[in-house]
Parts: structure tokens; sequence; C-alpha cells
């Protein structure tokens, strides 16, 4: 048997080898040593007990270490890990697939599994790219985004994030340059105009013939600063794109499966893009992956054309054990009154949150489903903030100027309770 790292062992290790997401190798930030996960609390290895306030990076949207996903993996695992999907194809795939067509706005049709949300935008945007190829039409291939969009890390999605805010600006100079329109507003649940579409159908009329798609996180701009815009926004840029012929896609990799109080947020402006991406709580936090969805226009659009095929085929697409927890996942969110939970989790962190508004620091407190932000009117001093944090019993990881809660949806109202009172705690040591 393997013997078993002491704390300090992996700690050393990390220290030496470890590098973590956006840190320095060299002045690396303080990490904490996780030993198990149960329900919506993480277990730290000397022995104190975390409520995960942001889900794993809103992954986890059933809690950890739940008995039915935990039952689905190791059923499939005793089936097969993996197989290889070109000349492949198995049931956990197939179900899954089902399920995302059944539950995602009525048109999307076709599924191409991949392994992380990065990964299904860049194949979303190279659908897009290649449906206008097969039609002759290589010239549209630029994307139109908008100010505080987040697309992922890998360079095209890069290139589709907010110039300003993300990490855009770094490789500026190597990036294919991309069209932006001014950050959707006005906000969720305030009625829109055309007027506030006027920037986006301007770079339409001036650029059409050169876009491919728009791509957009619907209703909610997640890592760009948890803006909640207006349903009537979305609405009105479908029907932009409709009449400037561009293709829409909606990322809704940190909105779908329930996030917004709607299964997908596109729902809340009863619109269908035409290609849709999710990954995130696809898994419930459990194994990586991802998947592009499209409509049958984009899907024959590119078989018809030459070579007939979509160039794309990662190694672990569709992995068995991904599909089976994804299935699973999709099962147990179903058979539960999930509406009536996030609303429940909706007004714990509306009420439990709104005191923060009394402190001069900060900016604005506003809740959209299980998500719960406080803004900050300047960024956010993040190693501070997690100190209180932890000290309180609770796991978050402010960025800019915002401290915010995405929890996993089996988090019990003492747990709301004990998060939002440290968010709004955790203000006054913010800047
Ligand atoms: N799109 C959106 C809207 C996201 O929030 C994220 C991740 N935060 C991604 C894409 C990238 O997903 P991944 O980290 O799985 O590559």
């Amino acid at each position: 048997m393997t013997t078993r790292l002491t704390t300090d062992q992996i700690l050393q290790i990390d220290r030496d080898h470890l590098w973590h997401p956006y840190a320095s190798a060299t002045h690396p930030p303080l990490v904490q040593v996780v030993s198990s996960a149960r329900g919506a609390k993480l277990q730290l290895a000397d022995g104190r007990e975390l409520i995960d306030g942001i889900a794993s990076w809103w992954s986890v949207i059933h809690g950890y270490n739940h008995p039915a996903l935990n039952a689905a993996v190791t059923t499939q695992l005793e089936r097969m890990a993996h197989v290889m999907f070109g000349g492949f194809t198995h049931e956990p795939a197939a179900r899954l697939a089902k399920h995302l067509v059944a539950l995602t706005p009525a048109g999307l049709e076709r599924v191409f599994f991949s392994d992380s949300g990065s990964v299904a935008v860049e194949v979303a945007i190279k659908m897009a790219q290649q449906y206008w190829i097969a039609r002759g039409q290589s010239e549209k291939h630029r994307l139109l985004s908008f100010g505080c969009g987040y697309h992922g890390d890998t360079f095209m999605t890069m290139s589709a994030s907010d110039p300003v805010g993300g990490m855009h600006t770094l490789f500026n100079r190597i990036l294919p340059q991309q069209l932006f329109a001014p950050t959707p507003s006005p906000r969720f649940g305030e009625s829109g105009s055309d007027a506030d579409l006027a920037p986006v159908e301007m770079l339409l009329e001036q650029h059409a013939d050169e876009i491919a798609a728009v791509i957009i996180e619907p209703i909610v701009q997640a890592y760009g600063g948890m803006n909640f815009y207006s349903a009537d926004y979305l609405r009105q840029l479908r029907a932009l794109c409709d009449r400037f012929d561009v293709l829409l896609i909606a990322d809704e990799i940190a909105t779908g499966f329930g996030r917004t109080g709607k299964l997908f947020a596109c729902e809340h402006a009863d619109i269908c893009p035409d290609i849709l991406c999710v990954g995130k709580g696809l898994t419930a936090g459990y194994i990586t992956l991802a998947a592009t969805l499209c409509n049958k226009r984009v899907a024959d659009g590119i078989s018809n054309g030459a070579p007939g095929a979509f160039m794309h085929g990662p190694t672990f697409m569709a992995n068995p054990l991904a599909c089976a927890v994804g299935c699973a996942s999709v099962e147990l969110l179903l058979s539960q009154p999930w509406q009536r939970n996030i609303r429940r989790i909706e007004t714990a962190l509306s009420e439990g949150l709104a005191p923060a508004r009394a402190q001069a620091n900060v900016a604005d407190v506003r809740t959209l489903g299980a998500i719960g932000v406080i803004e900050m009117k300047e960024s956010v001093k993040s190693a501070a903030v997690q100190k209180v944090l932890i000290e309180r019993g609770v796991w978050a990881r402010p960025f800019g100027k915002l401290i915010y809660a995405m929890p996993p949806y089996v988090i019990s109202d003492d747990e709301l309770t004990q998060l939002t009172a440290a968010m709004v705690v955790a203000t006054e040591v913010a800047n």
C-alpha cells in the first residue's frame, strides 16, 4: 500500500513543485489542505471545517460526496472508465445527450462533448467559423463580444473576453482581435429598450460581413463582474443576430443547471441560441466534462460543406465516467423541487447579505437565484477577506471588487446564515 503523506509533506511538495491557478510559482498564495468533503462542507487536514460558499468554482451543485453521484461513478467504473469516442459510442453519452437536448432550449439538437468549459467555448467558436467556411463565406470569422464578458483561459476564449478587465490586455498583441460592445445593461428585472442595443446594432451594421457569431453569457456575466442584466437585452440581441445573419453563441457554463432560478439562463428571455455551451455543474463537479450543443442549421451547414466533418476530437471526448455522473446529476436535480430550493437560497442570500448595504465601502448588494454578491467600491484585499471568512468557517474566493457566494444547492438554512454573516463581516477588512 502507498504510504500517505503528512500535511507538512503535502505542503512542502506543493511549495516546491505545484502551480496554482492565477498564482505565482515563486511567491505562492497560502493554500489549505483539504482531506475530505461532504454536503456543503470541506474538511481540512487540520480538522477545521469550512462551508464551501462557491461550490468549487460553481460546479458542485449537489454538494460533495453525494451517494447517488458516487454510485453512478462506481457503477460505471466497473463497466469501463474510458473508451475513445472516435468509432465508438456508449450508453452514458447517449443518455446524457438525450437529457441535454430535452432540457436546453428547443432547437438545440446536436451535442459535442469536450473536456472543460474553455474547450467547449473553443468548440463553439470553431463550429461558428467552420459553418461560414462551409457556406463559402470564410471572411465571416470574427466574434462580437461584450464588456465584462468572460469565456475561458485558452487563446480564442481569451480573445472573446473583456479586453479591459480580463487577461486580454497582457496577451493583446498575440490574440485574434475581436469586436466588443459595451457591457450589457439595464439590470436584470428592469425592462430594456431598443436604445440599449444601439452600440451592438452599429457594430453589426458595420461588421456583419466579417462576424461569425455574437458570444455572450446569458443574463449573468459571472467572472467579468457578476453583472445581472435585463432579459429584454438578451431577447433583442437574438433578434439582431437574426437580422444581420450572424450566429448567437450562449455561454451557459456558469449559469446552467438551475443556478439563476431557471434551468438555463436563456429561458429568462425565452430565446434559443444557435450554439450553447455547458460545463461546471454538468457533472456536479465530479469529473471534468463540458458540452457544446448546436441547432440543425449549424450541424447540417458544417456537415454539408467540405470536408464534410467537424474538425475537432478530444482524446477524452464523452468520457463514460463523466457522462454517467452527468446523467445522475441531471436526474437528481429534476427529481427534486429544485426551483423552490433555489428560491430558498435566493431569499436567504438576499436577507443575509442585506446588512452589508449599510457599510460605507459597499457599492451594491445583489442576488439572483443561488448567486449572492457584495460589490465593494474598491478592489477587495482578497487575502484579508479570506482570512476573516476562514476564521468564521467559510470558504469563498473574492475577486476584483466582489465578495460573492454561489453555494451548493444542498446548503442548509443554518449554513446560509453562517455564510452570509461571514461575508458581511468580511466587508470590514475588504479595503
Ligand atoms: N465560460 C464561463 C462563462 C465561465 O464562467 C468559465 C469558467 N469560470 C469558462 C467559460 C471556462 O471554463 P473552464 O474553467 O472549465 O475552462
